[in-house]
This record gives C-alpha cells, structure tokens and sequence, in this order.
C-alpha cells in the first residue's frame, strides 16, 4: 500500500474525534471482524465512535466483544466516515443514506469502485481484516485483545481457515501476530467454522437434496419453504456452498437463495481457472475470483435462467 495514502490516512484518523465506521449489508465474518477490529481500536485510543451494520450483527457473530455496541443507523454528525470490507456504496445498504461521500474505504475486493475519498484497496489481502491488521499500529491505534480477536475472525471467515488459493505468508505473519496480542485461534476457528445449529445442519439438507449437477457446473436452491420448514433464521446459505464447492467432480458452484422480497440471492464458488466475480458483476453484484454473490430481482425460476447460462459460458471459455 502507498506509504503517503497510509500516512493521510493516519491523520485524518488521528485528527477525527467522531467517527463512523461501517459495513456491507448481510454482514460476514470480514464485515463484522473490521468493523469491530477498527472501531474498537479507535475507541481505545479516545475517540468517540460509531459502529454501525445495516443489518445489525448476526447472532453468529455475537460472541465478538464489542458486537453488543453496533447499532443498525447512525445518529448525529462525524468528522470521519469510514467504510470496511465493502465493494460499492450499494452495499453499505442504508447505513450512510443523508451522509456525504466517505472518507475513507478500506477493503479488498477487486471488484471494489474507489467510491471514497481515500481509497485503501489491497486485493492481495485475503481479508480487509488483515489490511487493518497491518494499519493499526502504522495509525499508531492499538491492538487490544478484543481488537486481535475481531480481525482474526475476520481472516480465519474469508479464507475459510487459511486453506482459500489466495492465502499468503504475509497473511499468515499477520494471523501469527493477532495470536501474540491474545487471540486464542482454535476457539475462534471453532466459532467461525465448525460450530453449527441444528436448524442450520437441516436447511442444509434441503440444499443438499435439491442438488444438480450438469458436467463441472453444480448448483443447488433454498427456499422460504425450505426455510420455515426447519426454522432456520437467516437468509443465507448457512455456508452450504463452501461445503459444495469440496465435490469432486465439479469446478463452479452456484447457490440460489429464495429472499422473500422478490429477489434472489445468488452466491458462486470456483476453482483456480475460473473467475466468477466478472459473472457477478455482469448480474449487479461483485466479489472475488474464487466466490462472488448478486442479488437479482425475479423468482427462482426467472434468475436460475439468466445465471446458469451466463455460469455454462464462463465453464465453456476454459
Ligand atoms: P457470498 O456468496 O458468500 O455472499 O459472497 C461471496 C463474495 O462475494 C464475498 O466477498 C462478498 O463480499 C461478495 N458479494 C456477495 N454478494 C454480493 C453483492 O450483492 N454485491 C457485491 N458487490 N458483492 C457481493
Ligand atoms: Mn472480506
């Protein structure tokens, strides 16, 4: 990262008494890791800060100190807005409606569009949780044990464990160095990746079920039926599609998630050799090479036939 934007950036950090920090909408680990990480750090040093997630907090997520001091809107005025782990002002949902242009945009998205006024992209970083990782003490904020255990979460949730093809030595050093602040690694990599709810384990099985398969192209839907039928609370995939994206036989995954708003929640995961974000991008949405999301207006049958020819085309191109 350019020394002389980390610099400004430290600055106005510095020089900011209130500030906002905030995430995408349907938050993941990384959301909420940054959010914390960053926010928590700033409070430690003195500042006033809000953190806020358009979608409040997962309950997944609620074990993360500090989780219990997001809030769902900001109030009042700040010196600083910041934006975590987020691609396009679309996705920071509602959180920054009446708010000027951000200051600053911290993430790692390829597919990120600088939409601040200080744009800290890394797409190497396997996670904007390994970015503030490596800012904090350039911003001369501190690490406390909650900030370490926020942006581990972060790390361990992207890179699903630090097994994803975009993993690195240096993200590795950092992980090393949130686990020397404090971090206890097997207990947050418990909680991030291991630890299900039944109702989650049965929508899987829904999932599961549905499952179809047409050459190296795999893909699978969840309902609201599915949904209510086993409790599940979220309207996410509950994670099925890194479970599907182990399948031998198969280099691109797509899940369909029903949304009950008249949209569907579409989520790729590939293999080295193909690119699923430019699909996501052609449909709205965005990501990383190995896995991307759109979220599309229609009903299942509609999306499912846009997206999975768009999907075969991408397998043919290889
Ligand atoms: P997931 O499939 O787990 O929701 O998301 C996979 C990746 O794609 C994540 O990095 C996530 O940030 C990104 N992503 C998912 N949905 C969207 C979307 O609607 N818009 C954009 N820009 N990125 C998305
Ligand atoms: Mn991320």
């Amino acid at each position: 990262m350019d020394e002389q934007l980390l610099q400004i950036a430290r600055s106005e950090l510095l020089g900011a008494d209130r500030l906002l920090v905030t995430s995408h909408i349907r938050p993941d680990g990384d959301a909420i890791g940054s959010l914390l990480g960053l926010g928590l750090s700033l409070q430690a040093a003195g500042k006033d800060v809000q953190m806020v997630s358009a979608d409040g907090v997962p309950s997944i997520f609620r074990h993360l100190a500090g989780s219990e001091l997001v809030s769902t809107r900001p109030e009042g005025h700040f010196d600083l807005i910041i934006v975590v782990d987020c691609s396009d002002l679309e996705r920071a949902g509602n959180a920054l409606n009446g708010f000027s242009t951000p200051d600053l945009n911290v993430d790692h998205h390829p597919t990120n569009l600088n939409f601040a006024r200080l744009n800290l992209v890394e797409t190497e970083a396997v996670a904007t949780a390994e970015m503030l990782a490596g800012y904090l003490p350039t911003f001369g904020l501190p690490i406390t044990r909650p900030v370490a255990d926020a942006l581990l979460y972060g790390m361990i949730t992207d890179t699903l464990g630090f097994r994803t093809h975009n993993m690195t030595p240096r993200a590795l050093r950092i992980a090393a160095n949130l686990m020397e602040a404090g971090s206890d690694l097997p207990n947050l990599y418990h909680l991030a990746l291991l630890k299900r709810t039944f109702e989650a384990a049965r929508y899987w099985g829904a999932g599961l079920s549905a499952l179809q398969r047409e050459g190296r192209l795999a893909w699978t839907s969840l309902t609201l039926a599915d949904r209510r039928a086993v409790g599940y609370p979220g309207r996410d995939d509950a994670d099925l599609n890194n479970i599907l994206s182990t399948v031998e036989e198969v280099d691109v995954v797509v899940v369909f998630v029903e949304q009950g708003n008249g949209h569907i929640k579409v989520s790729w995961r590939s293999l080295p050799g193909f690119d699923v974000s430019q699909v996501a991008l052609r449909f709205g949405g965005g990501g990383h090479v190995a896995a991307a999301g759109a979220e599309l207006e229609g009903s299942l049958e509609e999306v499912q036939a846009k997206v999975l020819p768009a999907t075969r085309a991408l397998l043919n191109r290889n």
